[in-house]
């Protein structure tokens, strides 16, 4: 594959900076929401032909692959894969001091085009080269692996090293675009870059434009988790970052007593969002002083919607990719239709299922799927509260689906499955559980679309927006879901879909939500399944119509263009 920089270096760009950038199944460099977001995010500017060029790191051993003994025990191996399939190398280096040793970093271009041929280039940032010493060249080796050292050298890559390559490269940029506080090193390069040349002032720090760099960033936070905040302590800065601006001017940006990622981009962007409005305003209590905003998140229409789906859009609703609004015309497609285009995808995932795992799951059981990253807030497990209740509301009208990887270093993360596995063997009689291994987009895709109600459980307020819910909308699969992150904007109750648990504005309850999803798949659920299809195809109608609607990154897009990258 060949690919010049040439022609995406003409016009003055909006640099899109991410940690994780997930384009592709068979490009493991992504671990999760974040990263699939941000391909999301790049896909639908390449369809909307905006000028963007998107940066990140090469990751070339991936995140990991996951495997799982007959208990549910998760090991993890190296996911390599080869980038020249998928890249161009360029000519071109720059490089970074770490640790007082030069590092050289290449980058590789792979360039997204959308199906009208617009395109848009991402920048893969790679230090694997001859001339650097041994271990400076695995530093873009692992997504999310090794210690803070590990994780800072390559924050200092992303942010310092993949400012510096855009200069080489010869992009004139117009906005710096922070998807989260990994890249937020950017903004002390940027310090730098804009220093102001005065001679003699009264005050040193008057030679840092600050001003001028937060007229250039765009900071989106993405967690309301307090440990997803990168922060490192300064004696590890000092010694790996070296004087790139002097520590005391970093210390009064980024924090006193620790580098804090997020201060450091809250300080140095003019516009700063949650991704869902819930989120925007959680954020607000986080980091008291800031004016937060929100723009919800949303997913690539055209990627997260299944085969079936497609050619049925296709018929009726014509321009849908390109145009997601047109879902507000959902009711042309006729209800036989709509229902097998959906157990089409529901019986290529059970089929899939069953060769995966011979669970013998049927076509025609009720199908919960739950897949998401394997962490303690995300509660895998609350279906699981109270089991003779599962068993006696669920035996032979159930079965449910599972996937979901737990970092390596995420113990409690890592039970949840073992949990999983012990209960799908207890219940193994009654109702019949599956778990898949190795979730990554394209089995995210079969399970979003081959379902028939897709579960999340997250303790509120945790979740900042979830998007396989969305994903699952896109192809007219109802959510049943925690009123937290997007669902409380986009559930209607028996319309789109069904809650689990209180009102947003009223204090998280666990007990309850365990207890309010039992009632509701007992006594709605359930029966509107088996007894009533007609209301059952009107809230599928809905998901598409009234969610996949609003819930997609064209949507989201513009609004950062309108909202953050215009003004
Ligand atoms: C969409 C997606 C996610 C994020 O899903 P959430 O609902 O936000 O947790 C994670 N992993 C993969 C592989 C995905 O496709």
């Amino acid at each position: 594959m060949t690919a010049s920089i040439a022609e995406f270096t003409k016009e003055p760009k909006i640099a899109y900076f991410s940690m994780e950038i997930g384009v592709r199944s068979d490009m493991p460099t992504y671990s999760g929401g974040l990263g699939v977001l941000a391909g999301d995010t790049i896909k639908s500017a390449a369809d909307l032909n905006l000028p963007l060029v998107a940066v990140t790191i090469l990751t070339k051993k991936g995140y990991f692959k996951q495997e799982l003994d007959i208990y549910g025990r998760q090991t993890e191996l190296p996911d390599e894969w080869d980038p020249n399939n998928f890249m161009t190398q360029l000519k071109e280096k720059v490089s970074v001091f770490i640790e007082d040793r030069e590092v050289y970093i290449s980058a590789w271009l792979y360039v997204v085009e959308s199906m009208r041929g617009t395109k848009v280039p991402i920048i893969f940032l790679d230090t694997d080269l001859p001339e650097n010493a041994p271990e400076d060249r695995g530093i873009t080796h692992y997504l999310y692996g090794g210690d803070q050292a590990y994780r800072l050298k390559q924050e200092i890559v992303l942010g310092i090293g993949g400012t510096r390559m855009l200069d080489e490269l010869g992009f004139e940029i117009k906005k710096y675009h922070m998807n989260e506080g990994h890249s937020a090193l950017l903004t002390l390069e940027l310090l730098k870059k804009y220093k102001r040349d005065i001679e003699e002032v009264w005050d040193e720090r008057l030679v840092w434009d600050e001003e001028k760099v937060r007229s250039l960033c765009v900071f989106t936070t993405h967690t309301p988790v307090a440990a997803g905040h990168d922060k490192f302590p300064y004696d590890l800065v000092q010694k790996i970052m070296c004087n790139i601006i002097p520590i005391n001017v970093i210390q009064e940006l980024a924090g006193r007593e620790h580098l804090n990622m997020t201060m450091l981009a809250l300080n140095l962007s003019n516009y700063i969002n949650g991704v869902a409005k819930k989120h925007g305003e959680v954020s607000k209590g986080m980091f008291p002083g800031y004016e937060i905003h929100a723009i919800t998140n949303g997913v690539h229409s055209f990627t997260w919607t299944c085969d079936s789906m497609k050619r049925l859009y296709d018929k009726y609703l014509p321009g849908w990719a390109n145009e997601p609004e047109i879902f507000v015309r959902v009711g042309r497609i006729p209800d036989d239709e709509l229902w097998e285009a959906h157990m089409e995808a529901k019986r290529h995932l059970i089929d899939y299922v069953n060769r995966e795992t011979q669970t013998g799951m049927n076509y025609d059981t009720l199908t919960i799927g739950f897949a998401r990253r394997a962490t303690a807030y995300k509660r895998a497990d609350l279906l699981f509260t109270d089991i003779d209740r599962l068993a006696y509301i669920g035996e032979g009208r159930l079965q449910i689906i599972y996937a979901g990887k737990a970092h390596p270093r995420d113990e409690s993360g890592k039970q949840l499955i073992q949990r999983i596995f012990e209960i799908k063997e207890k219940l193994k009689d009654k109702i019949k559980i599956a778990f898949l291994k190795n979730y990554n987009m394209e089995l995210a895709l079969k399970l979003v679309s081959g379902v028939d109600v897709w579960l999340n459980t997250p303790l509120r307020p945790l979740e900042a927006s979830g998007t396989s819910g969305m994903k699952a909308t896109h192809n007219g699969v109802p959510n049943f879901s925690v009123l937290d992150g997007w669902w409380i904007e986009g559930w209607i109750e028996g319309f789109t879909g069904w809650a689990i648990g209180p009102l947003p504005d009223v204090p998280a309850d666990p007990a309850r939500d365990a207890d309010d999803l039992y009632y509701k798949l007992e006594t709605v659920i359930i029966p509107t399944f088996y007894n009533d299809k007609h209301t059952w195809i009107r809230i599928m109608q809905n998901a598409i119509g009234k969610n996949a609607y609003y819930f997609n990154s064209h949507r989201m897009m513009r609004r950062y263009v309108t909202e953050a990258y215009i003004r």
